[in-house]
């Protein structure tokens, strides 16, 4: 495709999938969206990282030709009015297939409501994928942070989060309103909002799946279903139900239930099996605080996920350094879960850990896990050497404060 604002790098070639393996070339094409407000300070530290352990790792046989390709407000000075999100962006992502984005500003007013719910809608990346684990000096409000290591996996698509909403008073929320009244002898207040929460089985199923098959990967031992079924029990509750079935359908062999392990095997899991077992969405909150390490992968619907992925983030430290990746079957986004903390922009005082965290498991989904395990392991050391950035800083005693370039040059000089 010929691009208008877009340069596509000569020097690289773009990853593909073949039978849903991916193919990542010596010089594979990877997009960037430097992000708003304090964007372009963590993505030009980010960067010098990622660049930096490739170097060291490959020693100049492999490394990433980046192309920038822009959303949010970069975006409207290169196409002009109301570009929040380009077409021509869409189409770059699903050719060249892997991005890593910096944090995006919600434009107020207008058609779009979240550019990060728009690209995770239009591209049907219905898989949001969050680990949460602790590094070693990080400053974090528990007294074991390291019981926590967990990776979340949050379904993207569906449920409260569709937007299919009526504003209270709205011809279309008194039409429903009328109509489920009446249809179904229900009694809904006159002037109420109506939201719609959809939730399929072709959903669940695949995200609980997606769930399944990284927890065989990588040698985890259970998944937890994560519901509000015992209130919403043909959404919530179909969840888990969807859940349980792909398990057992198509993973049968290498799965068990945590009711199957106590019926049929004295509360003993048989070698080699992961067991599948389910929590309350509010209990898994105390789950969670009070015995974290009984927990490694969480397989949940959207607005139960969202909630969870912050919780178990503050519990390691915070948003500063929380990674995560949007993921579809062919393409996906790896980007900091934070927003633009506009009020730091240019300052070079942010922390740039969660963009340089996403780029870790960037580069694991690409297969180049010796640069993650470095970049990681670097970060790691950096901070447990105290040399951080302001947030950390101010929590920690005896800590070096330096800004977000200083603290990535720490990082490129502990690779
Ligand atoms: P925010 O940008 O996440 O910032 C809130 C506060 O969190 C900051 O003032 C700062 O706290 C702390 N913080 C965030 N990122 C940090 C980092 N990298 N290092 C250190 N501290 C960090 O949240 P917001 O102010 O609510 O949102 C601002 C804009 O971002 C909005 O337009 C929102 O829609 C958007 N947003 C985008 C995304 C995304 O693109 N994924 C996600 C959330 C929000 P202190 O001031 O206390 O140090």
């Amino acid at each position: 495709m010929v691009y208008k604002h877009i340069k596509v790098p000569s020097s690289g070639s773009p990853i593909t999938f073949s039978n849903g393996k991916i193919n990542v070339p010596d010089k594979p094409i990877v997009m960037f969206i430097e992000g708003d407000g304090t964007g372009a300070d963590i993505w030009g530290a980010s960067k010098a990282v990622f660049d930096a352990a490739v170097q060291k790792i490959y020693g100049g046989n492999k490394e990433v030709a980046w192309m920038e390709i822009y959303a949010g407000e970069k975006s409207l000075d290169v196409y002009g009015e109301n570009q929040w999100l380009p077409d021509e962006t869409i189409e770059a992502i699903k050719e060249f297939k892997v991005a890593i984005k910096g944090p995006l500003t919600t434009p107020v007013g207008g058609g779009i409501r979240s550019l990060n719910v728009s690209l995770r809608q239009i591209l049907d990346l219905y898989a949001c994928v969050r680990p949460v684990k602790y590094y070693t000096g990080v400053p974090s409000p528990m007294k074991h942070p390291e019981l926590l290591d967990i990776i979340l996996f949050r379904e993207n698509t569906e449920d409260v989060y569709a937007g299919i909403e009526f504003k209270d008073g709205s011809p279309e929320a008194e039409d429903l309103i009328n109509y489920i009244n009446t249809k179904f002898k229900k009694n809904i207040r006159p002037n109420s909002g109506i939201g719609i929460k959809p939730m399929s089985e072709f959903g669940s199923a695949r995200l609980v799946k997606k769930a399944i098959e990284y927890a065989i990967a990588n040698n985890k031992k259970s998944v937890t279903l994560v519901h509000k079924g015992n209130i919403m029990k043909f959404t919530e509750g179909s969840f888990k139900e969807w859940g349980y079935k792909v398990a057992a359908q198509e993973f049968g062999d290498k799965t068990i239930t945590e009711d199957e392990v106590f019926k049929n095997h004295n509360g003993i899991v048989p070698e080699g099996k992961i067991v599948i077992k389910d929590r309350i969405a509010d209990s898994m909150f105390q789950q969670l605080l009070l015995r974290p390490a009984e927990y490694e992968v969480l397989a949940t619907p959207n607005l139960n996920g969202d909630y969870l992925s912050d919780a178990a983030a503050a519990q390691v430290g915070g948003l500063g350094i929380a990674p995560g990746a949007n993921i579809s079957y062919e393409v996906a986004i790896f980007e900091a879960t934070h927003g633009t903390a506009p009020k730091y922009a240019g300052l070079n005082k942010i922390n740039p850990g969660s963009v340089i965290l996403s780029g870790v498991m960037m580069f694991e989904f690409m297969g180049w896990n010796d640069v993650s395990k470095s970049i990681e392991s670097a970060i790691q050391k950096t901070i447990a050497s105290k040399t951080v950035t302001y947030d950390f800083a101010r929590l920690m005693d005896g800590a070096t404060e330096v800004g977000t370039r200083e603290f990535a040059q720490a990082i490129i000089k502990n690779l």
